[in-house]
């Protein structure tokens, strides 16, 4: 980019609202022809219509009573979760992993934020902050601590690194008491507590 082109910095106290950036941005990209009209909302649309934990769910309920389908998730669940008809962007090598009484999984992209978007949905604000991204390498056990898990100290804790490539998500114990359902017209299994 020449010099006659760059615009001369902008306090953060003079930046247009976030959303007016976003718009430009996208406007600025379809004017260009690097993307199509129309594809940041459909993108937009997918993610937040069609992404959703209720996907991840629907697997475990499926793993839980389904001990083929458990083996099929846990050799590869990318395929597995196809079979459900679970599949997308950010999810084209997901890799299940399972707690265990000894073992408890927990992932984190160290990086920036990815996760099993089809299984998960987008991450939430604080799986892509900093201080959980540095402290569940440092410190998993007294981190989960402070967010409402107390791990016995007898169970190891396992921390997943998920990278743009290869994205991790926890198979997670059945509770005793936690309940199953079919919706009588459905293969959907509903997961609840007695
Ligand atoms: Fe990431």
């Amino acid at each position: 980019m020449s010099a006659s082109h760059q615009s001369p910095p902008v306090a953060a106290s003079e930046a247009a609202p976030v959303e007016r950036r976003v718009f430009a941005l996208r406007d600025a990209l379809v004017d260009r022809g690097l993307v199509e009209a129309g594809e940041a909302e459909a993108l937009a649309h997918h993610a937040l219509e069609e992404l959703s934990p209720a996907n991840g769910a629907r697997v475990v309920a499926r793993a839980w009573v389904d001990p083929d389908f458990r083996q099929r998730l846990l050799a590869n669940a990318t395929a597995a979760t196809k079979e459900l008809g679970i599949e997308g962007i950010e999810g084209r090598q997901m890799v299940a992993v399972e707690n265990a009484t000894a073992t408890h999984n927990v992932i984190v992209c160290t990086q920036c934020s990815c996760t099993a978007w089809p299984l998960l949905g987008l991450p939430p604000d604080w799986y892509k902050a900093a201080p959980y991204r540095a402290r569940v390498v440092r410190e998993a056990r007294v981190l989960l601590a402070e967010m409402g898990l107390q791990l016995p100290a007898a169970t190891n804790i396992r921390v997943w690194d998920t990278s743009g490539e290869t994205r991790y998500f926890v198979l997670p114990m059945r509770l005793r008491g936690q309940s199953i359902s079919r919706k009588s017209d459905s293969p959907v299994l509903l997961l609840g507590m007695r």
